[in-house]
């Protein structure tokens, strides 16, 4: 029986991966949820799985770094579902590369999308969740926060939303809302598929190798994230802010 049948989340990036498991967790938890996703017409799958199940949900195409399109989406997803009290900063985009080749354009891209895109997207919402006197706010930083090859703009974004997530806990705190993140390691998605490709390396060996390493001896699925999502953001979890829980089959990346 879910703790919060009347709480509207908006959760980004939710049209595949660990976006999408997040958005069913949290429709499946008694959530309406708005699947935010570059291209609208992607979001429709996640969404239909989710009526499918008897829940409720609408796709918001935007880009979380245009602040317009972030406005415009959050008074969409107002006027539609109700005010966002739940919301699940996950848009995310790898631009990897050693520090001597990395662009420009590479590190702009990487801050852009996690970082003023968390900014933007908590900005819009907490005017309606210091409104309602409640709020959760989660939000996607990695175990390559604490370091990882080829990663200077990503760890950078992931490390910086790590400071954000204790800032926001101090400052709205007092309105109800909490705010924490998460750190996964190794989630089996199309991000994690797309580097092992970029890289020549078989996925499937891949996952192999990785998973040997780690303590659970398996690699992480976008529901082991949801999961933790779905913690955070229940009523009962009022108490835990400003933390950042690493969800990676150990205690380390
Ligand atoms: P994914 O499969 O690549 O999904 C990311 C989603 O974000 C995609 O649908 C993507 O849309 C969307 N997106 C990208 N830029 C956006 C923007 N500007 N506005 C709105 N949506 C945007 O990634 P994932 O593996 O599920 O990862 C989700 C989050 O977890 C990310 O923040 C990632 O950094 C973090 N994370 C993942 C892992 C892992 O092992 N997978 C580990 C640690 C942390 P397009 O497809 O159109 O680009």
């Amino acid at each position: 029986m879910s703790d919060s049948p009347t709480r509207v989340a908006v959760v980004t990036g939710a049209a595949r991966g660990i976006g999408a498991a997040v958005a069913q967790r949290l429709a499946a938890d008694g959530m309406a949820v708005a699947v935010l996703d570059l291209d609208e017409a992607a979001c429709k799958p996640v969404v239909d799985a989710i009526t499918d199940a008897g829940g409720r949900a609408v796709a918001v195409g935007a880009d979380v770094s245009d602040s317009a399109q972030v406005e415009a989406a959050v008074a969409r997803v107002a006027a539609e579902l109700g005010p966002p009290t739940v919301l699940v900063n996950n848009a995310g985009v790898l631009r990897d590369n050693l520090l001597f080749k990395m662009s420009e354009s590479d590190w702009d891209t990487v801050m852009d999308v996690h970082l003023r895109g968390a900014f933007l997207m908590s900005k819009a919402v907490q005017a309606h969740m210091t409104a309602q006197r409640f709020g959760r706010i989660v939000n996607l930083s990695s175990t390559s926060a604490l370091g990882n090859r080829g990663q200077a703009n990503y760890s950078a974004a992931k490390a910086g939303l790590q400071g954000f997530t204790k800032t926001l806990a101090i400052e709205l705190g007092p309105f109800g809302v909490t705010v924490n993140a998460i750190g996964p390691g190794f989630i089996v998605t199309e991000m994690t598929k797309t580097t092992a490709e970029r890289v020549g390396v078989d996925f499937e060996q891949a996952k192999a190798q990785i998973a040997a390493e780690i303590p659970v001896r398996r690699p992480g699925m976008p529901e082991d994230i949801a999961h933790t999502v779905s913690f955070l953001a229940s009523e009962g979890a009022g108490y835990v802010s400003g933390q950042v829980i690493y969800v990676a089959g150990g205690p380390k990346a």
